[in-house]
């Protein structure tokens, strides 16, 4: 599905990714970890346009997507989740899924421009896809909040639903669990597990290791924006290499 090539990316002087290059296959988990600061969230920018790539390629299936702008990628159907939760406080829970579809709603918008019956059959729809998602995620009945009234827990889940609700091709998921307690990381942890059951392909980046060894296929090591190491969770969990990456400072 998405296919990395020497993908290097620097702040000022400093690199922040190192010729990355690695394979994310259809209909599989890929988990990407690695410690603080070794370039995973910049990694999921740069495959997401928020941040431009330096050098290397990036292609999604088989075309290139780094020079992209992020709605440009968003429109190709690569849907993400932000480490920091990145929610509208005062929107309903509702309206901030519908900003998952906007790209999708924009084009249908000036499409039934001349059928204004139709706009509004369309608007209906989208609404209904939202609540669908959010039912999805446990969330239908906080529709109507505003989401800066839910928990942490929940306003990851709202997250998770923003980046399903538009039938994606590829999740980028940020740190899905962190600061969640036990009983809200098992719930996502089954939310990613029934994705993934439904044919969903996700690169998840992740710290808790007892999560990726439960749901990855596969996963790439980062380590000081260089991969480091990559294959079955098993293979990596006894690498001495992640193992000193992890425990080695
Ligand atoms: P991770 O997600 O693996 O913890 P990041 O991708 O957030 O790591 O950061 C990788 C490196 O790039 C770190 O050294 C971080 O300080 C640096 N970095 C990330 N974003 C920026 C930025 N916008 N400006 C300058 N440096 C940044
Ligand atoms: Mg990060």
């Amino acid at each position: 599905m998405l296919l990395l090539k020497n993908v290097s990316k620097w702040f000022g002087g400093l690199p922040a990714l190192q010729d990355v290059s690695f394979g994310v296959p259809r209909g599989r988990i890929t988990a990407l970890i690695g410690p603080n600061g070794a370039g995973k969230s910049t990694l999921i920018n740069c495959i997401s346009g928020v941040d431009t790539t330096a050098s290397g390629q990036i292609l999604l299936e088989t075309r290139p997507i780094e020079r992209l702008p992020a709605h440009g990628i968003a429109d190709l159907g690569v849907a993400r989740t932000f480490q920091n939760l990145k929610l509208f406080a005062r929107l309903s829970v509702l309206d901030n899924v519908l900003t998952g579809l906007t790209v999708a709603a924009e084009r249908s918008f000036f499409r039934s421009m001349l059928r204004l019956p139709a706009l509004r059959t369309q608007e209906r729809q989208l609404r209904l896809k939202a609540l669908e998602a959010l039912d999805d995620f446990g969330l239908a009945e906080k529709a109507n909040w505003p989401a800066g009234a839910l928990s942490y827990g929940e306003k990851k889940r709202v997250e998770m639903a923003r980046a399903f609700v538009g039938d994606p091709r590829l999740v980028l998921l940020d740190e899905p669990v962190a600061g969640l307690n036990a009983d809200e990381t098992a719930r996502i942890a089954r939310h990613i597990r029934q994705k993934r059951g439904a044919g969903h392909t996700m690169l998840l980046v992740e710290h808790d290791m007892e999560l990726v060894m439960d749901v990855a296929d596969q996963v790439v090591v980062l380590d000081s924006g260089r991969c480091i190491a990559g294959g079955s969770p098993e293979a990596v969990r006894s690498n001495p290499l992640v193992l000193d990456a992890y425990l080695g400072r």
